[in-house]
This record gives structure tokens, C-alpha cells and sequence, in this order.
């Protein structure tokens, strides 16, 4: 639960706020010291590393001004093998207010709010890869555990007392160092009154490797930042909810039950919407266009067969061809229609693709969520247009 307090400004950081009472920030202090029994060794590898900073770095760099930048967070997957923590990526989950105000205040330890599915699908080929813990950042305020980090570690570490926190400040990165700390609570069974230690790291490929290809990295996705944002606004607000809501609702062909879980209204939020799916009792039914159409199909049909069976040659000829130039003539706007909302959306998914390992859970999921569309859309397209040839 968020903790709101009407004497401090709201917007005014949780860190902004401990500056101004110095022993708020003791517990910072009094972490660095005895070892904990977890295992201590792990290993940060390049494709961990270049998902957290490719992600935070949206969220916030030396570009940005202190009151544009966001804190991201994300989860870690890998194995444990030789007691060695083996971090082999770090998947982007969603990112938050301005930094230190939503993330100090939100624990993020709760998973199911989160999509599931994403990490599930990411460790289902891997049998023994797991969550292994998680990551955030910390953009210009460093190397801690906030109170509310305390929580959410102690949710990863009470299943596991080798998970870990992985935090990440752009602004520690510099020649000598990747700006990043792996932490862990010393004493868990204390709850939010455990203190907290840095584990050491190695990485892979050595440190001045990975920090070479991050800042080509890093120098990249600035680049193209503007890019990145202009094109997935636009698939979002243009193309996710006008042309295919519109298309939707004009020529609707996917069954009510399919539509609402693809489709969201413009309240809702994507990821609050992934559990619709398993509501089994909601009736199913079709949507107008397609309720028509198919009507007319089987009505077209049952005359074409009573010709047949007539024997009425000549008027089932004649009529056939008829019947198909109109029901084809039906078909031709939305097929036209989803062609052309498919290839801007191609279009401007064709510029972010080499981005994609930085989008997070709602931006991964928009982008699945319109290709099923298309998928299903266009599949039941070619059905009816096979449908509509009658072949009898
Ligand atoms: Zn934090």
C-alpha cells in the first residue's frame, strides 16, 4: 500500500525527502558489513547486462533532465550450478513515475500483477533456468535498499535464499565501473528490519568488453530514442486503439470473447486485462458484420443447393456467380482495411525490431496482442472467401 503523507510534497521524492533528514538514510549506512550464507559467487553476463541498461537508458540518462527521469524494473533469470548464481538475462517488466516517487512507494514483488506469461515463455525452453531474482533502478541516487526494496527482495528471497537484487545507476557507470550492484538481505528471518550487502560480481565477457559494447549501445538507442518512442506511441495510441478498434467495430469478424481479450478499452490497461481470457462462463458471441455475413452465406447456400437438387443447371450457373460477386464485394473493404493498417504497422515495427530485447511487458505485449489480431482477423477473411466460392 502506498504511504501518502499531505505534509510532504508529493512531488518530491523519496530520496529527495531523506536529504532533508539525514537519519533517514542510517539504515544505508550500517549495511556493508558480515557475510551472508547464500552463495556469493555470480555472474553477469553481456546479455543480462545489455537488457538492463538498453531498457533503463529510455528511462532515463545524462540527456535527461532530474525531473524526467524513470525508474524501470525487471526480473532475472538464470541458474544456480557450482554455488554460482549464473545470470543469464534480465527481462524488462515496466517502468515507473518519476524516479524515487512510484518506485520507493510500490512494491513490485507481487508477480501476478505482472504478466506472467512474458517470463514463463522466456525460461520455457530452458528447464532449469529460473527467476533468480530481480532488477531495478536507481538513476543518480546509487546503491541501496530503499524500505520498500527491503519488501520486495524479501518476496524473491523467502523462496530462494540465493536470489538477488540487481540495481543499475547510469550515472555510477563511468570507465571503471558498469554502474551496477548486486544486493542481497543478510538476515531475511529479520523481515524489513534485515540489512542489506553488496555481493561482488564477475562478468561475461570481462568488464572492459561489456562496457565497451554498452556505451556503443547506449549511444545507439539515444540516438534513436525519439524513434523508439514516436513509433511505439504511434502503434499504441493510432494503430492498436483507433484503425484496428475502428476496423473492429465497423467489420467485425472475431468472436466477442476473442475481441475483448485482444481489443482493450480505452480505460483499461493491457496487463490488467490477460486474466479475461479464463473467464470460461462468458457467453460467446459474434459481432454484427460477421453475424450478417454468415447469414447470408448459409442462405445463399441453401438456395444454390435447391437449384442443384432441382437440377436447375442454367439458373445455378447464372445465380452462382451472381451470389459470389456480391458476398466477394462484402469481403473487399475489410480486407482492404486490414491490409492497409498491416503494412504501417509492419512499417513502423521495422524500425523498432532492433530494439526489441528493451521494450518491457505492456510494449511486448501491445505488439503480440495486434499480430494476434491480424492472425485471427485475416484467418477467418480466407475462410469466408473460401467459403464464398461454393464449391457444391
Ligand atoms: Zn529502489
Amino acid at each position: 500500500m502506498k504511504e501518502k503523507s499531505k505534509k510532504n510534497n508529493p512531488k518530491e521524492s523519496t530520496y529527495e525527502r531523506s536529504l532533508k533528514h539525514p537519519d533517514h538514510m542510517d539504515f544505508v549506512k550500517k549495511s556493508q558489513e558480515s557475510p551472508i550464507e547464500a552463495y556469493k559467487k555470480i555472474i553477469l553476463n553481456w546479455d543480462s547486462y545489455r537488457r538492463i541498461v538498453g531498457y533503463s537508458i529510455r528511462y532515463a540518462n545524462e540527456d535527461m533532465k532530474p525531473n524526467e527521469l524513470k525508474e524501470v524494473y525487471g526480473i532475472l533469470v538464470g541458474l544456480i550450478e557450482n554455488e554460482t548464481i549464473i545470470i543469464k538475462d534480465a527481462i524488462p517488466m515496466v517502468s515507473g513515475d518519476r524516479a524515487g516517487v512510484e518506485y520507493e512507494n510500490k512494491q513490485y514483488g507481487n508477480m501476478e500483477q505482472i504478466d506472467t506469461s512474458i517470463y514463463e515463455k522466456a525460461i520455457k525452453d530452458k528447464e532449469s533456468d529460473f527467476v533468480i531474482g530481480w532488477w531495478h533502478t536507481h538513476p543518480r541516487f546509487g546503491f541501496f535498499f530503499s524500505p520498500v526494496d527491503t519488501l520486495t527482495q524479501l518476496g524473491y528471497q523467502d523462496s530462494n535464499p540465493h536470489a538477488i537484487g540487481l540495481i543499475f545507476d547510469y550515472s555510477k557507470k563511468n570507465n571503471n565501473s558498469l554502474g551496477i550492484a548486486a544486493i542481497r538481505l543478510k538476515n531475511p528471518k529479520r523481515g524489513t528490519f534485515s540489512d542489506f550487502g553488496k555481493i561482488r560480481m564477475t562478468y561475461e565477457p570481462k568488464k572492459s568488453s561489456i562496457l565497451k559494447k554498452a556505451n556503443k549501445l547506449i549511444t545507439e538507442i539515444k540516438k534513436d530514442l525519439q524513434i523508439i518512442e514516436e513509433n511505439i506511441t504511434h502503434i499504441h495510441d493510432i494503430i492498436y486503439r483507433k484503425s484496428i478498434f475502428q476496423l473492429h467495430e465497423k467489420y467485425g469478424l472475431l468472436s466477442e470473447r476473442v475481441s475483448e481479450y485482444l481489443l482493450i478499452s480505452e480505460s483499461e490497461e493491457i496487463e490488467q486485462n490477460i486474466y479475461i481470457w479464463k473467464e470460461e462462463d462468458k457467453e460467446d458471441t459474434l459481432p454484427q458484420f460477421r453475424e450478417n455475413l454468415e447469414k447470408e452465406i448459409k442462405k445463399q447456400e441453401k438456395f444454390l443447393k435447391k437449384l442443384l437438387k432441382e437440377d436447375n443447371k442454367d439458373k445455378f450457373e447464372k445465380s452462382k456467380v451472381k451470389i459470389i460477386k456480391k458476398l466477394k464485394l462484402k469481403l473487399e473493404n475489410p480486407k482492404k482495411l486490414v491490409k492497409s493498417i498491416e503494412e504501417i504497422y509492419d512499417n513502423k515495427k521495422k524500425k523498432l525490431l532492433k530494439y526489441y530485447d528493451y521494450f518491457d511487458t505492456n510494449e511486448r505485449t501491445l505488439f503480440e496482442r495486434i499480430e494476434d489480431f491480424f492472425l485471427q482477423y485475416n484467418e477467418i477473411l480466407n475462410n469466408l472467401d473460401s467459403i464464398t466460392d461454393f464449391n457444391l
